[in-house]
């Protein structure tokens, strides 16, 4: 039996999975993460497709992203003794202005993808770090990139320009868009669950820690959230969302900030844990019922209605709007706040499909079909591994 590693590295975490190639969809064996790498009392977690727990708890030094694939790669070793690793799989940030499919990597494909690290510096050194370390770890697999701006890059001229000077939009300051493995997955999950909706006018609300938003006709983005960098569109976690450039020349000027002081502001201590001043997490804040946690919750859900309002105006309307990420399949009180007094837009929700976190969330005479549906960017990348692998049956690294 062969299998495919699923490796997804962000700036401090690395989640990863297991997935048995077969003649159909690859069959997840085991997922799991890293988390808090470098730091004092790394967490890892891992089960199996059974349910049962293989890594829970606290581990012991986690240094850098080499070591957490170490932890990773010996865990496997150990759990699935008889798995035959023939590709692994890598989730990459940026792929540029250019790619919109999976990559086989080699080392010189490494090194142009690096060439597009100063556009997404907190992630794309860390993707790539991890596909060099799963390169020397597995030398006769084959290694391939899924971008998370690859879904977003056929989208219309007007959702890919800021108004510069153009000499900008052709060095690549441009609005690329992220989370497009979660997209994938939603739009292949409704073309073929719902395959009428989803030729049709789709909103896809991605929220976890990081949220953005995606407008799609046809399965296919026509607009996103997010811009240049991961920090636009919707507060999230830690990071700010939408914000006006000239708070970050105030910063700058007024506040005496540095580039890095201000990145660490944007990305790590603003979103819904600057507003509550608890928690990054949802169900802290939930739990909480603080004034500044009610307040944060607030923010978010009216940010998203906003957006989900733009949105439907680019799309003549809307067909189905659906829920996913951890807040998204999980919170009921981000569902409700989202979708209340939102009839005029034919949105009604069904309050005990939502308590009971059905798939489909709205009333039976809702125009907009509501919908919960959980995602799983690991078998997006398990996928394309397994499609360039049927299509080439070797991929060699170089
Ligand atoms: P990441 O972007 O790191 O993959 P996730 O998609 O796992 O993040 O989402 C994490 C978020 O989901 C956290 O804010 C967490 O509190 C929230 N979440 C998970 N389960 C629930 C729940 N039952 N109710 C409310 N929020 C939840």
């Amino acid at each position: 039996m062969t299998h495919v590693v699923t490796l997804n590295a962000g700036s401090s975490s690395m989640k990863f999975g297991l997935f048995e190639l077969t003649d159909d969809d690859p069959i997840m064996v085991c997922t799991g993460a890293v988390e808090r790498i470098g730091e004092p009392e790394p967490l890892v977690k891992a089960k199996s497709s059974d349910g049962s727990v293989l890594a829970s708890g606290t581990a012991g030094e986690i240094r850098d992203h080499a070591a957490a694939l170490d932890w990773v790669l010996n865990l496997l070793a150990r759990s699935f003794p008889n798995s035959d690793v023939t590709a692994v799989g890598h989730r990459v940030v940026h792929g540029g202005p250019e790619i919109d499919a999976p990559v086989p990597l080699t080392k010189a494909s490494i090194q142009e993808l690096d060439k597009l690290s100063p556009f997404a510096p907190l992630h794309q050194p860390h993707n790539l770090a991890g596909a060099r370390a799963a390169m020397e770890r597995f030398p006769n697999a084959d290694q391939i990139a899924c971008f998370d701006t690859a879904f977003h890059r056929n989208h219309p001229w007007e959702n890919d320009v800021f108004a510069l000077p153009r000499e900008y939009y052709d060095k690549g300051v441009r609005r690329y868009g992220f989370h497009g493995l979660s997209y994938e997955f939603i739009s292949d999950h409704m073309a073929k669950t719902a395959p009428l909706l989803h030729e049709g006018r789709v909103v896809v609300a991605h929220l976890g820690n990081g949220a953005s938003m995606c407008a799609m006709i046809g399965g296919r983005s026509v607009g996103s959230t997010m811009g240049f960098s991961a920090l636009d569109g919707l507060p999230m976690g830690s990071r700010c969302g939408q914000l006006d450039p000239g708070v970050v020349l105030y910063l700058m000027d007024q506040e005496g900030l540095s580039a890095d002081e201000i990145s660490d502001l944007l990305f790590r201590k603003s979103g819904l844990l600057g507003l509550s001043g608890l928690s990054n997490d949802m169900r802290t804040l939930e739990k909480a019922d603080t004034r500044e946690s009610r307040q944060a919750i607030s923010y978010f859900t009216f940010r998203i209605r906003r957006e989900l309002g733009a949105m439907a105006a680019i799309l003549g309307g809307i067909d189905a709007l659906v829920f996913t990420g951890g807040i998204g399949e999980n919170s009921r009180l981000v569902r409700e706040r989202v979708c209340s007094g939102m009839g005029w837009l034919g949105i009604e929700l069904n309050p005990d499909a939502n308590a009971d976190n059905d798939r489909i969330i709205s009333t039976d005479l809702s125009r907009v079909v509501v919908m919960a549906i959980p995602t799983n960017e690991e078998l997006v990348i398990a996928r394309a591994a397994a499609d360039l692998l049927a299509k080439r049956p070797r991929l060699r690294t170089a």
